[in-house]
């Protein structure tokens, strides 16, 4: 079993930060704590197509991408723009979701677009009254001839306000349970609805919005699943169960977004103890300081652990990626916090990018499954039984 990074992958990592540090910092520092628009997150996406955040391998360096290499990406990007690192990975999921079982017209036209980020994507199922548990979806979709009519409403949705493509779950057939679900892909171009970002306070610039359809009218063809498309097709009727997959899926990407947001919080308070003095010494010579360290680099690697293990995984890691989201992200908010202490008054100024990690990793412990949601998935598949409901 190896722990360590070998050579090139080390390599990777500091060039990706090179790239990171010169190009995407100084777009943090400006533009991490607002409001996102979709110009802004076009341009500031296309500035990671070549480092194979869109998809595809690190072309500036030649690498392929593999799970490692993924995971080195993914955390360096959430160090310095973690917001970015959802805007790019929601859209780039929403690529990925077209491609494997959209309509081939549809994917012909929209997927290479999403990839190279000219137009941003998102993924809707959550809705004002059904969030931990999506079986309770009340927008409702029914068949008009060729096309669908969309009627009802998403909340929370990340890149909401500023996505052109949503992928959209609703319900057609309410009598047929989970069987009655449907995934659409929604072009707004082509079938406008309303939105509005949800002010939060962290992620400011990874919009979590609100959607309202309205008599919205979608072609069948962009129903996700029933067309030759992707390794033996999909089948339209299981787009419940491939929302809730695709929510596994991305659980232990977010807890790693977690990992880069405590990482740089770690590394604000580290230089801060090393400099500051009080008592006419570094404050990192104070026992109690030194401990404040340790606990934060514990609980670090102990997250990026956790995370590794679960992306590398194949197959299905539900419980892995469970508990790499349930730790890593709530580790995320002691580390922030704990960093903040460190720093004493100066943690607390707003002027202190410091602070903005707090505020960031509260944000993670609530979507694709809240801390408690993933405690049940990892006590259900120890025990063989259930207590969600
Ligand atoms: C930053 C962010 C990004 C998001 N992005 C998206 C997105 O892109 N697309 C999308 O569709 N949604 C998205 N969401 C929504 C997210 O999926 C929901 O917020 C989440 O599933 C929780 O639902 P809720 O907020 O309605 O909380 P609720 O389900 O109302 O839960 C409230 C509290 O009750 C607890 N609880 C609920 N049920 C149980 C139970 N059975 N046992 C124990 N405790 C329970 C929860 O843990 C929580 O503490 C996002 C949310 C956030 C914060």
């Amino acid at each position: 079993m190896e722990f360590e990074l070998n050579e090139e992958q080390q390599i990777l990592r500091e060039e990706v930060r090179k790239f990171l540090e010169a190009e995407i910092r100084p777009l943090d520092d400006e533009w991490g704590d607002v409001e996102m628009t979709a110009d802004r997150a076009r341009e500031f996406c296309k500035k990671l197509i070549p480092w194979g955040y869109m998809g595809g391998g690190v072309a500036e360096l030649g690498v392929e991408r593999d799970a490692t290499v993924g995971c080195i990406l993914n955390e360096e990007l959430a160090r310095v723009f973690p917001a970015l690192g959802g805007v790019s990975g929601m859209t780039s999921g929403t690529a990925a979701g077209i491609s494997m079982g959209g309509h081939p017209e549809v994917a012909a036209r929209l997927v290479e677009p999403l990839r190279q980020s000219d137009l941003i994507g998102c993924n809707a199922f959550t809705e004002p009254n059904a969030g931990s548990d999506p079986s309770g979806i009340e927008c409702r979709a029914e068949k008009k001839g060729d096309r669908w009519i969309v009627n009802g409403a998403k909340a929370w949705i990340s890149n909401g306000h500023i996505a052109d493509v949503a992928i959209v779950l609703v319900q057609t057939d309410p009598s047929k349970g989970a069987a009655g679900f449907r995934q659409l892909v929604i072009d707004r171009r082509e079938s406008p609805f309303e939105s509005r970002d949800t002010p939060t306070i962290g992620l400011r610039a990874f919009p979590t919005s609100e959607l309202w359809f309205n008599d919205v009218e979608v072609p069948e063809i962009n129903t996700i699943g029933g067309w030759k498309q992707g390794a033996g097709g999909v089948d339209p009727a299981t787009a419940f169960a491939r929302t809730l997959a695709a929510i596994a899926g991305v659980r232990a990407g977010t807890a790693l977004m977690s990992v880069g947001i405590a990482q740089r919080a770690f590394d604000l308070a580290l230089d801060y103890v090393k400099q500051r003095r009080q008592f006419g010494k570094e404050i990192a010579r104070h026992q109690m300081v030194s401990a404040m360290i340790a606990d934060m680099a514990t609980d670090i690697d102990a997250s990026r652990l956790l995370c590794y293990r679960a992306l590398h995984k194949r197959g299905r890691p539900e419980v892995e990626a469970s508990m790499a989201k349930a730790f890593a992200t709530e580790a995320a908010v002691r580390v922030c916090s704990t960093a903040m202490q460190c720093m004493g008054a100066n943690g607390l100024a707003t002027e202190n990018r410091v602070e903005r990690c707090l505020r960031d990793a509260r944000m993670l412990t609530i979507p694709d499954g809240t801390t408690q949601i993933q405690k049940l998935i990892v006590g259900r598949a120890l025990t063989g039984m259930s207590a969600i409901r």
